[in-house]
């Protein structure tokens, strides 16, 4: 049997950065990464439209489910700095979104990959771990042993993974597993909206911010509605505020003569007929929630390991040496580059953690 000091399941931006961390800080350690695709990286590659939005300027709790429980190193890492020190120059927009200054999602895997092979790291690709047993290591598919193991399998939005099975077989409980960052189907006909896209403010729940919406055949979608649909469940009634820079009697002052022509100018048509002369739907657009559209169309997954079984250090309470890190967790965050934040930071910080553990 093959030993190793550390294995990694998942060669995705966790278990990347992970890997990398791990072999700068102790180029002596035998580190190998097992990924189930031909290659690795291969969902940060899709990132932010191909543009990859890697961080964000304004990393704090609330846009976070389970921030606390990695609180420290939320407000420890910067990854921007992280990146440049890598090699990559990087900008933000006007809403802090992190990207590669060259706006390429290849920009940012080429330069992981790089790292890869400068530090000598082992890597097999087209490998699916299903089993991990433990005595006093943990055994890969009765082929690979090693005294640390790396959970880092993302999670199941546009992708597969058998990851949170193998965290059950090692006695951790997965919270429920919901597809979020997905287009919200909606139970109202809006067939004769498909296509527009509005900037609007956007209500439901504890949820109220402005932004862009895209209505498609069933379902509204674009960044906004992602956001939202984080804050959403059937059932739940949406709000939408078509005219946010004037308040509703503002609206009735300025319609009371010229209705129809002066709405034209207010609203797209498709609008204007939807709302059939009623003012008050500009200022309160209700939209009822029938579901989420499911992984297939999600960003992320909300749900997994539970925070509560592991250490601040990402090692779990129940197994010692084992490290559960990236999308697998049960933290998730906003629309932004918030994600890939998390997932850049555990595997930072676990690799940290691993070496002063042995
Ligand atoms: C279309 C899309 C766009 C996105 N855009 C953004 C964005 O712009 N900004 C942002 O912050 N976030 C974005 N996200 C979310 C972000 O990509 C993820 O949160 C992040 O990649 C999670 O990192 P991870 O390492 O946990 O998982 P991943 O990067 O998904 O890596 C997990 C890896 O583990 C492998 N694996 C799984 N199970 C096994 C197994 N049993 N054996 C071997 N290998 C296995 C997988 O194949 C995969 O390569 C986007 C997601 C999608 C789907």
């Amino acid at each position: 049997m093959n030993k190793y000091d550390v294995i990694i399941v998942g060669g995705g931006a966790s278990g990347v950065t992970c890997a990398i961390n791990l072999k700068k800080k102790d180029p002596s350690l035998k580190v190998l990464l097992l990924e189930q695709n031909d290659k690795v990286l291969k969902k940060v590659l899709k990132t932010g439209n191909g543009k990859c939005n890697l961080s964000n300027k304004n990393i704090d709790g609330s846009h976070y489910h389970n921030y606390d429980a990695f609180k420290d190193y939320f407000n420890k890492f910067d990854a921007g700095k992280y990146f440049l020190d890598l090699g990559l120059i990087t900008k933000s927009d006007n809403q802090g979104r992190i990207y590669p200054y060259s706006e390429a999602s290849s920009s940012v895997v080429n330069l992981l990959l790089y790292e890869l092979e400068k530090e000598k790291i082992e890597i097999k690709c087209n490998y699916i771990v299903e089993k991990v047993e433990r005595n006093d290591n943990y055994i890969i598919n009765g082929e690979y042993s090693s005294k640390v193991l790396v959970i880092a399998t993302g999670s199941n939005a546009q992708a597969k993974t058998n990851g949170y099975e193998l965290a059950k077989s090692l006695n951790h409980k997965i919270t429920k597993l919901v597809p979020v960052l997905t287009p919200i189907k909606i139970k109202e006909d809006i067939k004769s909206l498909a296509g527009l896209k509005v900037k609007c403010n956007l209500k439901v729940n504890s949820f109220n911010r402005c932004g862009e919406l895209l209505f498609k055949d069933d379902a509204i979608s674009g960044i906004l509605v992602l956001e939202a649909s984080r804050y959403t469940k059937t059932g739940d009634v949406i709000s939408l505020d078509l005219v946010p820079d004037y308040s509703l009697s503002e609206l009735k002052e300025y319609l009371i003569d010229d209705k129809e022509i002066k709405l034209n100018g207010l609203v797209p048509k498709m609008l204007v007929k939807k709302i059939n002369g009623d003012i008050g739907k500009l200022k309160d657009f209700r939209l009822t929630v029938d579901s989420l559209y499911g992984f297939s169309y999600s960003q992320i997954t909300r749900g997994g390991v539970t925070v509560d079984e592991l250490k601040e250090t990402f090692e779990s309470k129940i197994n010692s040496n084992l490290y559960l890190i990236g999308e697998v967790v049960d933290v998730d965050g906003d629309c932004g580059g918030y994600n890939l934040n998390f997932a850049w930071l555990s595997g930072y910080f676990a690799a940290e953690n691993i070496i002063k553990s042995i």
